[in-house]
């Protein structure tokens, strides 16, 4: 059946990943992708959506309620995917303020249109990182969506505050809303302040390689397409006022991913640089998918050993994608975080 889809935020990594799989997986629907284009966004990124006559693309900020109202006056969509938020945990602990106004007011916003002109489903894309952290040496503990809700950060902290305002306008305005908290993504089109992105890219100009700590920090590393049917399943198959843990199973270490980027890119692990931890550092995070599983019938597909290869490969043949990223004010940002190295 034919259905509008509003995306925020479809011009970052994991939107504009999703924004290309309901293009091909549901070639009926119309997506509306909305996104403010911040230093995150890459518009080119949609470069091939846009020759899509199913794809229209309006550059608007959620926090801007008159902006977000007046398309959904005009594209009355059926199913709103929130993605659009400030991403970086580092960036959070730098500057608290804008996190605090896209991730929760943006969202309030969003939420309000979908009060005002109804929808069928609002879908809230949100983080494992809610849940705080785990120990390094409890292997046997992992997230489920019955962890209490426990951040550490401002990022984390206002994605859970988000979070709750969704279930607040479900429980108070029975607004039809599902939300799904994912572990850390890789794959294409990821901004390179992100670790894998990041990494091939300082490794592939033979720049230092800085790692937090002693890289001992452990993430649960999700390739961006199984998150993206992750996200299809629960708006298809998830039941209205419930939240869905997405997973990988695949939990590594920094410092693992790290030399198996420098191995794959045929680099030296002389490139690695020790750096002054991250403040509040979460050590370890990983998720208990069993839920989306057994209700959603959906697993991921993509081994890490597969997925770093093809990440890595997508990375080395869009350098010119890269350079767009990584000029203007990602420099300052850099220098800022790492010095001039
Ligand atoms: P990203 O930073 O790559 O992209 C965010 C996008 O949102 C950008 O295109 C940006 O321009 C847009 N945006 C930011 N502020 C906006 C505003 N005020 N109005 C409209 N658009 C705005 O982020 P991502 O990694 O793709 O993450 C997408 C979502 O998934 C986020 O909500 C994030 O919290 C969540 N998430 C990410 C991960 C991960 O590993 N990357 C894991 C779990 C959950």
């Amino acid at each position: 059946m034919k259905k509008t889809v509003l995306v925020t935020g479809g011009a970052g990594f994991i939107g504009s990943n999703f924004v290309y799989l309901l293009l091909e997986e549901r070639p009926e629907w119309k997506v509306v992708c909305v996104d403010a284009l911040t230093y995150a966004a890459n518009i080119h990124t949609l470069n091939e959506a846009l020759k899509n006559p199913n794809f229209v693309f309006y550059k608007e900020d959620i926090r801007n309620r008159e902006g977000i109202f007046t398309i959904f006056e005009k594209e009355h969509p059926d199913i709103v995917v929130n993605f659009a938020a400030e991403s970086h945990v580092d960036r959070s602990i730098e500057n608290p303020g804008i996190f605090l106004e896209t991730n929760i007011l943006g969202t309030q916003v969003m939420l309000d249109a979908c009060r005002k002109y109804g929808v069928e489903r609002f879908h809230q894309v949100g983080t494992d990182e809610v849940y705080g952290d785990l120990p390094l040496d409890r292997p046997d503990l992992f997230f489920t969506e019955e962890t209490p809700i426990h951040t550490s950060s401002p990022y984390s902290t206002s994605k859970a505050s988000a979070d709750l305002l969704v279930y607040a306008y479900h429980r108070t305005y029975g607004l039809p809303i599902t939300v799904s908290r994912c572990s850390n993504n890789y794959g294409p089109y990821q901004f390179p302040e992100k670790l894998i992105p990041l990494m091939i890219n300082n490794a592939s100009h033979d720049k230092p390689l800085p790692v937090y700590g002693e890289g001992l920090n452990v993430r649960d590393w999700l390739y961006v397409k199984d998150h993206c049917y992750g996200i299809l399943a629960v708006l298809e198959k998830g039941k209205v006022g419930e939240v869905y843990n997405l997973g990988g199973h695949n939990e590594k270490a920094n410092i693992e991913i790290v030399k198996i980027i420098l191995k794959e890119l045929g680099k030296s692990e002389s490139l690695i640089t020790y750096v002054a931890d991250r403040k509040g550092h979460d050590q370890r995070y990983a998720i208990n998918p069993t839920k989306a599983n057994r209700e959603l019938g959906w697993s991921p597909t993509t081994m890490f050993v597969d997925g770093i290869k093809l990440t890595i490969q997508w990375y080395k043949e869009h350098m010119d994608w890269m350079a767009e990223c990584t000029s203007g004010e990602y420099m300052n940002y850099y220098e800022q975080m790492y010095g001039n190295r």
